[in-house]
């Protein structure tokens, strides 16, 4: 590393290149993690220092340390309910991380492309217009708010599955129902997007919500117990 790529920069200043070896930017990426937390390259350096035994790297104390480090997903136990369709799982589990390849995410890592939303072309692309506060997503999320009978409801889909879980019926059916909505409307704002950069293909706000509808009443009237099967047909308004 020192004979090739370090010979201008130290490693807490190189930067973040698609080109470079595996291992160099699996450093870069630890490096990275430990000064978002240090703040500082001093503070990183006295932090390796206290990684130490015996006056030896220990594995196990920066171990311990990335544990801690690692943000406990408050809003993670929501996803996995039954009503919510695997895929829509996996995909909703990266985008509220964040962890998808949104433009933003993409500058950050030196790949160097126009940023603009592709879904209202108006704005730049990072995960919270992306998916709370783009014109178009918002219409998407105000169509599911209204078809469940939500007011006055927030567009971030981390505090609405944060909020799933502080409800007390959270078992109850239609708590499901709500977070398979947010599971299923994450998953087609994401795939709205790629659709419209790789494929060219458009479809409307109102053509996403009827696709939405569908995917959640088909899951939730193949799982919901039979005692309440009338009562989801009758306020899903499913046809
Ligand atoms: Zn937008």
């Amino acid at each position: 590393m020192k004979a090739n790529y370090l010979t201008h920069d130290s490693i807490w200043s190189i930067p973040f290149k698609d080109y470079h070896s595996e291992s160099l930017k699996s450093t870069i990426t630890v490096r990275d993690a430990i000064l978002c937390q240090a703040q500082s390259v001093g503070a990183a350096t006295h932090l390796l220092h206290s990684w130490t035994l015996n006056g030896k790297f220990s594995i196990a104390k920066a171990y311990h340390w990335f544990r801690q480090a690692k943000p406990i997903l408050v809003w993670a136990p929501a996803l996995h309910h039954q009503f919510i369709i695997p895929s829509h799982r996996v995909l909703t589990t990266l985008a509220l991380q964040p962890k998808l390849a949104t433009l933003d995410n993409l500058t950050r890592k030196g790949i160097y492309i126009v940023n603009r939303c592709i879904l209202c072309k108006s704005s730049l692309e990072t995960y919270d217009h992306l998916f709370s506060t783009c014109s178009f997503t918002q219409k998407i999320w105000h169509g599911i708010h209204t078809w469940l009978a939500l007011t006055d409801r927030s567009v971030n889909p981390v505090a609405e599955l944060h909020w799933c879980t502080t409800r007390k019926r959270s078992r109850h059916w239609k708590n499901g129902w709500l977070k398979s909505s947010i599971a299923a409307t994450s998953y087609q704002i994401w795939h709205e997007r790629n659709s419209r950069i790789f494929q060219g293909l458009e479809h409307t706000e109102a053509q996403l919500l009827h696709l939405i509808r569908v995917n959640v009443c088909t899951r939730i009237l193949h799982r919901v117990p039979s005692a309440v099967y009338e009562q989801a047909i009758q306020r899903l308004n499913f046809s």
